[in-house]
């Protein structure tokens, strides 16, 4: 059986979170698959890298250590894992849909004469019948994702390209160690025989990291408002409540677009997707976009005036009133028989 294979990214010596879930949501299908799992980490100074990889059930590891592959650049990367695929020849082929992997993985796929499915939020394996060929194609890639602005969920099958490559979105799928001592075999690509000076042609001349003090996707916490919070000022409510609890604040799509909390604080399909203990959505509706990114939560706790807003079928507690009133009183109960 052909290999899954992961393209992992790393940076300063650290895997990046969205190989390190890739790779888990790989290890499902290579299981499913009885195939191996195998990885590629391109940078600098990757020496034993292998520890932070092969946990995950990395059954081979092609390692492209050279200075001049840190920062990423597109052409070198390209033409490594290129190069790679060429000689593995998996049978699916996983990127984050990151900058890097949105950047690299359609180059790659083009090179390569495949498809690619964008921004996949669940995977899995299946048949699929062609009717057309009256045949039965088996051990498919079903990359689903949701299509028509999230009305619907989209299982997009590739049975007559190989491979089958996909990218999958941040944050949804789950990160599982397989076994903390598993043994992989690390494989040293020799870059030279891959890349040649004009991939180099770009130079990074400055590079600016923007610091981000928001967590979401590791906050146990979350206090989200939507657009019936109203106002910049009342999310300071939202803020009061998170502060107390010890969370995060988050929002919707409508309230970050009514300018009453920053993007980078936004939840659901084109924000962050989290998986809290906790998350309370005060003043959000439960459009699928949202819900998209907030319903593996362990404990939803909906505030709203309108006892048929589609939120409160997914939450465990509802709280029908206006959050300017309920809120306030959380804060006084909490402050009162907290230990
Ligand atoms: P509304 O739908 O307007 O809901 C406001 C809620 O507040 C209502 O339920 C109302 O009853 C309640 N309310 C009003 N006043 C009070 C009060 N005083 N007290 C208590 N409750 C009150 N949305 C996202 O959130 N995240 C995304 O990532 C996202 N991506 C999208 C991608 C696409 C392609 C598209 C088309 C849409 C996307 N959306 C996204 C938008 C989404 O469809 C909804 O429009 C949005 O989630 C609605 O936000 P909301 O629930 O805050 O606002």
């Amino acid at each position: 059986m052909k290999s899954v294979f992961v393209y992992c990214e790393v940076e300063n010596k650290k895997v990046a979170e969205i190989s390190q879930e890739l790779l888990s949501a790989g290890k499902r299908l290579a299981e499913k698959l009885d195939a191996p799992l195998v990885a590629m980490v391109n940078g600098k100074d990757l020496k034993g890298i292998e520890s932070q990889i092969a946990p995950y059930g990395v059954d081979r590891l092609f390692v492209g250590d050279d200075v001049r592959l840190e920062p990423y650049r597109t052409l070198p990367h390209a033409a490594l894992v290129t190069k790679v695929l060429k000689q593995e020849d998996p049978q699916i082929v996983l990127f984050g849909a990151t900058s890097v992997g949105r950047d690299l993985a359609p180059r790659i796929a083009s090179k390569l004469n495949c498809g690619l499915t964008a921004d996949t939020t669940i995977l899995d394996i299946g048949d699929h019948f062609v009717k057309k060929e009256k045949k039965e194609y088996t051990d498919l890639l079903y990359a689903i994702r949701p299509a028509f602005g999230g009305s619907i969920m989209a299982n997009i099958i590739n049975w007559d390209m190989h491979p089958q490559m996909a990218t999958v979105r941040e944050g949804v799928m789950k990160k599982e160690i397989f076994d903390a001592n598993y043994k992989t075999e690390v494989i040293s690509v020799i870059v030279n025989e891959a890349v040649s000076d004009t991939d180099f042609v770009v130079k990074i001349i400055e590079r600016h990291i923007e610091e981000s003090d928001v967590n979401l996707k590791d906050a146990p916490i979350i206090v989200a408002g939507g657009y019936g919070v109203g106002s910049k000022e009342n999310f300071d409510l939202l803020k009061n409540l998170a502060n107390i609890l010890g969370g995060e604040v988050g929002g919707s799509r409508a309230a970050v677009d009514a300018g009453f909390i920053d993007h980078n604080r936004q939840i659901g399909q084109t924000g962050t997707t989290v998986r809290p203990k906790l998350y309370i959505a005060a003043g959000i509706s439960g459009a699928i976009q949202h819900t998209a990114g907030m319903q593996d939560a362990s404990m939803i706790i909906s505030i709203n005036n309108d006892p048929e807003a589609p939120i409160n079928a997914l939450a465990d507690y509802v709280i029908t009133g206006d959050l300017g009133v309920v809120i306030p009183k959380m804060i006084k109960f909490y402050k009162e028989n907290a230990k």
